[in-house]
């Protein structure tokens, strides 16, 4: 028979890599927790309609990247492709939103139907940030700062963070109008994508992978010449509150988002070790989505991160998880020895909640046993036999050099301790 394999672009996550990721969710959840945001778990489905009325409906996303199906009901369900639209109806639905502030935070995978590659998954994983209710720069300010953080609290470096603003709503208008002008006078030699969106989503056009369509637009009018006065203020202080933090930017005249719901700030913390997929961040503001889904109308900013770009960085940056392998693997000889091991293994997790302790299940030589104690990584074997039970003796075996506690002793170094020694040499082991 065939065996089973994964769906094309949902990968499995194993260990020791998941120790990575539980990692840098740690560093997250402290992180959010240093700005007061609160976590929000949010269900994977959502009625199709949320994502087409937030989103877009010309965008890439709902165009030709959502899992969209019909349940038994008849209902169109989509598996949610980001977490800004989902924030958004449950702060409706249970009245967060209302006249009041909100920082929130979410993790968790995400799905797009995309051509899967490094950096690029069809279940994929985000961290976002969301912040509701305060309309001035200086929430700007915070989110970015927040995601500034994140990546210096998990030893990420060399991003670039680049900035533009969208401007309000009628600038942007007016914006487009000028820009579909100029590229119809240019349509014939833009990319086939971009002669597309020229008429259905001409910001997006700027976005454009197409060097040709990039040498055209170098002559384009730039959405920042367009800005009204409000936006370009806001803008300013933006930059200003960025500075006085010492946070680094780069403006970016062409940077747009592939979502329809931002105006005023965007922004990407980008890398160039990624390839094309080298956005490991990214956010804006987005002030009419609220309303635009059936609220008042609330200033609202946010921004999400890809995980697994992240992790490929910290990789490429040699960073790695805090030492996550067992301490000690017990061996046993003889049934007594077996009940033993197992009674005092508890103890042991009862007095050191941190200790990471593995008793051999399933019998075996000791030869056996103690390749098995080598293959979990452990630094130390304890080895009790009937003899040791009877005399209440371990034998400690050191499997790593210079890892097997206070006193530093060769690999393969073997003594024998009283059990009563035994929480002493553990602790020392801890601490190591
Ligand atoms: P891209 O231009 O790379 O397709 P996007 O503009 O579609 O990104 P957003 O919707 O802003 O991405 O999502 C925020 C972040 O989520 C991205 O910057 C990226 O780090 C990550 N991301 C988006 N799509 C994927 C994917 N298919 N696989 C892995 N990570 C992704
Ligand atoms: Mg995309």
């Amino acid at each position: 028979m065939n065996r089973f394999q994964s769906v094309r672009g949902f990968n499995d996550i194993l260990p020791p890599d998941t120790a990575l990721w539980q990692h840098l969710h740690a560093v997250a959840a402290r992180t959010f927790a240093a700005y007061g945001y609160g976590e929000i778990r949010l269900p994977l489905l959502e009625h199709t309609a949320l994502f087409a009325r937030s989103i877009g409906e010309v965008t890439d996303i709902v165009e030709k990247e959502m899992f969209t199906f019909q349940d038994r009901e008849g209902d169109s369900l989509t598996l949610r492709p980001e977490g800004t639209a989902s924030t958004v109806r449950a702060g409706l639905e249970h009245g967060l939103l209302h006249n009041q502030q909100q920082r929130l935070w979410y993790a968790g995978p995400m799905f797009r139907h995309e051509r899967p590659q490094a950096g690029r998954y069809r279940q994929f994983h985000q961290l976002g940030a969301e912040a509701y209710g305060m309309a001035g720069p200086d929430i700007d300010v915070e989110i970015i700062a927040l995601s500034a953080r994140l990546m210096r609290n998990l030893g990420i470096g060399g991003l670039k963070l680049e900035l533009n603003s969208l401007g309000s709503a009628a600038a942007r208008a007016a914006y487009r109008a000028a820009l579909v002008a100029f590229l119809e006078r240019h349509a014939a030699s833009l990319d086939a994508d971009s002669q597309r969106r020229l008429h259905t989503n001409p910001l997006r056009v700027l976005d454009s992978k197409s060097p040709q369509t990039q040498a055209i637009l170098r002559d384009a009018p730039t959405l920042l010449d367009a800005l009204d006065a409000e936006s370009r203020a806001h803008f300013e202080a933006l930059q200003q509150g960025l500075s006085d933090l010492g946070i680094a930017y780069t403006l970016n005249p062409r940077l747009v988002r592939g979502l329809d719901y931002y105006g005023r700030t965007v922004f990407e913390w980008t890398t160039d070790r990624l390839g094309a997929q080298g956005t490991v961040c990214a956010g804006g503001r987005y002030d009419g989505l609220v309303e635009q889904l059936g609220g008042s109308p609330t200033p609202a900013v946010g921004w999400a991160s890809g995980v697994e770009r992240l992790l490929l960085l910290m990789k490429a940056q040699g960073i790695a998880a805090p030492d996550s392998a067992v301490h000690a693997y017990v061996c046993t000889l003889g049934e007594a020895a077996q009940r033993a091991a197992v009674r005092l293994a508890e103890q042991l997790r009862d007095r050191f909640p941190a200790l990471r302790l593995i008793v051999n299940a399933g019998g075996g030589k000791l030869a056996a046993q103690l390749k098995r104690a080598d293959r979990s990584g452990a630094r130390l074997a304890l080895i009790l036999g009937d003899d040791e039970v009877a005399a209440g003796g371990v034998q400690v075996k050191s499997l790593r050099a210079g890892t097997a506690g206070p006193t530093e002793s060769p690999s393969g170094q073997q003594e024998t301790l009283p059990w009563t020694e035994l929480p002493r040499r553990l602790a020392g082991l801890l601490d190591a």
